[in-house]
């Protein structure tokens, strides 16, 4: 089961939290902009990690 992540802009404070506890390094954090790239592992930490719920999961095929 692969997952995709997203960072909802609008509920993200941009605190690079989750860019810390990142295994792949996936989330980068500019100014007013956190994004998600290709490194991502689908590994869920980033979900479980913010505190405000800011990252979501955005697709979820049955590979
Ligand atoms: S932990 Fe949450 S609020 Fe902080 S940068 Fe990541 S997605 Fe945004
Ligand atoms: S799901 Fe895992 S690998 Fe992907 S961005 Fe979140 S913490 Fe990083």
């Amino acid at each position: 089961m692969k997952k995709k992540f997203r960072i909802d802009q609008t509920k993200c404070t941009f605190c690079a939290g989750c860019a810390s506890v990142c295994p792949t390094m996936a989330i980068v954090i500019h100014d007013h902009d956190s994004t998600i790239n290709a490194k991502c592992i689908s590994c869920g930490i980033c979900e479980r990690f913010c505190p405000l719920g800011a990252v979501e999961i955005i697709q979820e095929d049955s590979k």
